[in-house]
């Protein structure tokens, strides 16, 4: 928190005069939410839920060329899929609106006059410029180091997030209203930061060589700035490249395709450029606000890992409690066909019960489960042979299976009993049996636990499969 620093010493005067965190995410709905994009918003919003401050979505839509309804739609339900509520912005309003720059012209040229009024901004050949005045090096200190042109060695400390010093000069005027009338990116972008009281400016590093207009600007202005924190780049999986839209695994929408769960993807998304104090990496979103501090945020690149991603997900899917799991499996079983209408909630419940801790994603759920609901499930060649590799005939293996489980009290101990001695009885490792009797009964060469299955699937089932497949 911005006061602990001084807490001990004026911890009244500090939280008086510590103004209330005001943050934005300011994208341009120009294409579909990259997870770049999307980091950037939560790390904005973590911040702004971590210190009790404002997260604020303005859109940054001037260029009417490459902006869209649509992109702006898909940015605001990918928000939304993510949980991070805004509290000021589209479809929610509050006190600085508009939040949308197309809206905002009249108030553009209002400060573009001020600064001309100053002496500060001038027209030539049509388009307004801002004039630089004072001295020609900007030095910022930036929450996360990012070096430009050069970096202090020792860094100053202004806050508990500052981290370093950049120095970029900035050394010629530059462009602030074009001939054709439209502001430019620097002054809009600043003008409302100024205008929505933003206090703490969290962007992707892409930004960092901005900043020193950004500032020309503020100090045109004579407002104080916000304090900076860029953002490293997110690579590719392989290769020094930044990760770009075409990388599979870049858009927010693909996870929505492939069920994902939200959580996992804003858990995973959190890793990317920062760590949990205790390194344990999959946790719920409210230990994720308690813990996360800018100041932690990495210095170096992160870089995409798919693995891990998918890791989250499942480790996310698998803690679920197992109602929430069975609400979000029974649309996507019905949506499939695995199931119908008929099916209980108390027999899915019996089947999600063991398959949870198994499956590693929604989307494999029909595959992985299908077969506990009809007896014309797929069988996967692939598994073939290593049934013949571990156990060597597997049709002979069942035979040998057949009569112990005919005999035997439809329990787990029970079954797994039978199993032992079949295999004592005939010189084998029990686990010889289970491949050739989890294909036989399912199709597939792994899944959940195999007595976990015989038991869900029932007595009848179980044997009447066991035989088709010897016979
Ligand atoms: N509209 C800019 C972008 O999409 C955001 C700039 C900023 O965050 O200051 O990259």
């Amino acid at each position: 928190m911005l006061a602990y620093r001084f807490g001990g010493v004026f911890p009244l005067a500090t939280t008086f005069f510590m103004s209330q965190v005001r943050v934005r995410f300011a994208p341009s709905p120009t294409g579909f939410f990259h997870i770049g994009s999307a980091r950037t918003a939560l790390f904005n919003w973590l911040y702004a839920r971590h210190t009790g401050g404002k997260f604020i979505l303005r859109i940054e839509d001037t260029d009417k060329e490459r902006n869209s309804e649509a992109f702006l739609q898909v940015i605001m339900d990918s928000m939304r899929w993510l949980g991070m509520d805004w509290d000021e912005g589209p479809e929610v309003g509050g006190a600085f609106g508009s939040y949308f720059q197309s809206q905002r012209t009249e108030l553009y040229q209002t400060k573009l006059k001020e600064l001309a009024a100053k002496g500060r901004a001038y027209e030539k050949d049509g388009a307004w410029w801002l004039r630089l005045e004072g001295a020609r090096s900007t030095v910022f200190d930036d929450h996360l180091k990012r070096e430009i042109e050069k970096v202090d060695a020792a860094p100053m400390v202004l806050d508990d997030m500052v981290r370093g010093r950049v120095e970029r000069a900035e050394d010629r005027d530059f462009v602030i209203f074009r001939s054709n009338g439209e502001p430019v990116f620097h002054f809009v972008n600043v003008v409302d930061d100024i205008e929505m009281q933003i206090t703490h400016v969290i962007r992707g590093e892409d930004h960092l060589s901005n900043t020193s207009k950004h500032l020309e600007l503020f100090k045109a202005f004579g407002v104080e700035p916000p304090k900076y924190a860029h953002i490293p780049l997110i690579l590719k999986t392989d290769g020094p490249g930044k990760m770009s839209k075409r990388d599979r695994g870049a858009l927010i929408e693909e996870y929505q395709q492939r069920r994902y769960l939200p959580a996992a993807v804003r858990n995973y998304l959190c890793l990317l450029g920062w760590t949990p104090a205790d390194g344990k990496e999959v946790l719920p979103i409210d230990e994720i606000v308690r813990q996360f501090e800018i100041s932690a945020v990495h210095q170096s690149n992160a870089r995409f890992d798919e693995r891990k991603m998918s890791h989250v997900n499942a480790q996310t899917l698998r803690g679920l409690p197992a109602a929430e799991f069975a609400t979000l499996a029974r649309p996507i079983l019905l949506e499939t066909k695995v199931i119908d209408a008929t099916v209980s909630d108390a027999r899915l419940a019996e089947v999600l019960g063991i398959v949870q801790e198994k499956v590693n994603s929604l989307e494999h759920l029909p595959e992985f489960m299908g077969f506990f609901f009809t007896a014309e499930f797929k069988k996967d060649e692939g598994a073939v042979a290593n049934l013949t590799k571990k156990g060597g005939d597997p049709v002979a293996r069942i035979r040998e299976l057949l009569p112990a489980l005919e005999a035997a009290e439809w329990t787990e101990p029970a079954l797994e009993a039978a199993f032992a001695a079949v295999g004592t009885a005939n010189n084998r490792k029990p686990t010889d049996y289970f491949a050739p009797a989890r294909f036989a009964i399912s199709g597939q060469g792994g899944g959940a636990h195999l007595l976990g299955v015989l038991r869900v699937l029932g007595r009848d089932t179980t044997l009447a499969r066991l035989q088709t497949y010897a016979a």
